[in-house]
């Protein structure tokens, strides 16, 4: 595969790869392929961009009217980049990241309203699977069914679900009664299991009655998660999701929002991703 900083993979089979001793000099050259770290809002990625100008510099290349920033954080290459808001965004963002980077996985941060009962404002939602609540080709298709794929739920990668998991259980348990005591919340819990993804803010209580009662498993409610997975799952590329709740998805939801997003995202974001980078790094 060909990507925008190309040209460093080795030859394809049926090239000098016949010869053993060239493919030896070759697989040298082999560079590790980056993760993919997306958000939607540059408040979701926290510091993400500057530690990488600190470690190894930034490489930006525009694509797409998209920035994305070619690096090194915690000894893990990565390509950071903003999905922007919305399905159409993230799936055009996450398919760049594939096509023109050539990404191994993609992670994607950021924030949510929390649908599930036990879910509370400064808590933690870690996808195991995914679904656009919004798409409804019935009575063609069944109700949030992607047609033609014959699928509604896309699952996360489970190794790298359980990665991002335990580094937000190692935050939890280094700063949560610190970080409950400065933002006021309740000290984080960490969840595990359905992100729902559609084009809306959900913000009323009849709205989120609504989803809570068409998917009871639900979550988390956000509006790029499940595109990222189907083209993830469309492309075999692993895929998981970490989304902290910034409301419930009620009327308070924009204040909510707001404020959690200034105030809050960006030291969770930090917080995970230090530990998640510094994990991989070391593996
Ligand atoms: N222009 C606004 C866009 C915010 S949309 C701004 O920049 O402030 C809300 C974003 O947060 C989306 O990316 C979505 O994924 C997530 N989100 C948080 N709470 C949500 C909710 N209650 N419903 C849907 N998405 C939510």
């Amino acid at each position: 595969m060909s990507g925008v900083d190309g040209g460093e993979r080795t030859a394809q089979a049926g090239g000098p790869l016949d010869d053993p001793q060239v493919a030896n000099a070759q697989v040298t050259h082999v560079t590790q392929r980056p993760l993919g770290v997306l958000a939607a809002l540059p408040q979701e990625l926290g510091d993400l961009i500057e530690a990488m100008r600190a470690e190894s510099g930034v490489r930006t290349v525009i694509h797409g009217r998209r920035d994305y920033h070619v690096g090194t954080v915690h000894g893990v290459p990565c390509v950071v980049t903003l999905a922007r808001v919305g399905k159409v965004a993230a799936a055009a963002t996450v398919s760049a990241l594939i096509h023109a980077f050539d990404v191994e996985a993609v992670v994607f941060t950021g924030v949510a309203g929390g649908v599930g009962e036990q879910v509370r404002v400064g808590d933690i939602v870690v996808a195991n699977a995914l679904l656009q609540h919004d798409l409804d080709a019935s009575p063609l298709f069944p109700r949030f069914e992607v047609p033609l794929l014959g699928m509604s739920r896309f699952a996360a990668d489970a190794a790298l679900a359980a990665q991002l998991a335990q580094a937000c259980e190692r935050f939890i348990a280094d700063e949560g009664a610190a970080s409950a005591a400065r933002f006021g919340t309740r000290e984080a819990r960490v969840h595990r299991g359905l992100i729902i993804s559609g084009d809306q803010f959900v913000a009323s209580a009849a709205g989120v009655r609504a989803l809570r009662d068409a998917l009871p498993d639900a979550l988390a409610v956000e509006m790029e998660g499940a595109a990222i997975a189907q083209v993830c799952h469309e492309y075999g590329v692993p895929c998981a999701v970490v989304r902290t709740i910034s409301d419930t998805a009620d009327d308070h939801a924009p204040a909510s929002f707001v404020s959690f997003l200034t105030e809050i995202a960006g030291t969770y974001s930090n917080a995970i991703l230090t530990r998640f980078l510094k994990a991989r790094g070391e593996r």
